[in-house]
């Protein structure tokens, strides 16, 4: 594994961007087998292309800036995705409800009855139900 080592010295690797077209190329794999479509078969190898194509790429500093690019994007997604997770399986736990004043998702233990919330983002105060 040595070489392997000295061979990926100066290149890009794995990073969330390529992890995000990696899996996004398995869906498309597994929607092209189920639809048994040639066309979707081809972007894959397109996509898996890309894909290759950016971790071997010696110019990092481009790379990097696709990634920055792509978090700027992904991370609001993953943390809105996060939270209504938690919405879905916190529901025994916490009860969930939006600010009034800037609509920023606030959580609080439920089984407290009516308590005084403050919210992080705009210290609004408010009172809900729990
Ligand atoms: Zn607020």
């Amino acid at each position: 594994m040595n070489w392997f080592r000295n061979f990926m010295i100066g290149r890009n690797g794995i990073d969330q961007l390529n992890m995000g077209i990696l899996i996004f190329g398995m869906v498309i794999t597994f929607i092209g087998d189920i639809l048994t479509s040639s066309i979707l078969m081809l972007t894959t190898y397109f996509i898996f292309g890309i894909c290759i194509f950016r971790m071997l790429s010696t110019n990092i500093s481009s790379r990097k800036k696709e990634n920055y690019k792509f978090l700027e994007y992904w991370n609001p997604t993953r943390s809105w995705l996060k939270i209504k997770y938690n919405m879905v399986r916190g529901n025994k736990i916490y009860k969930y409800f939006k600010c009034p004043n800037c609509n920023k998702i606030l959580r609080a233990p439920k089984g407290k009855g009516k308590i005084i919330v403050t919210c992080q983002q705009c210290k609004t105060k408010f009172t809900k139900e729990t």
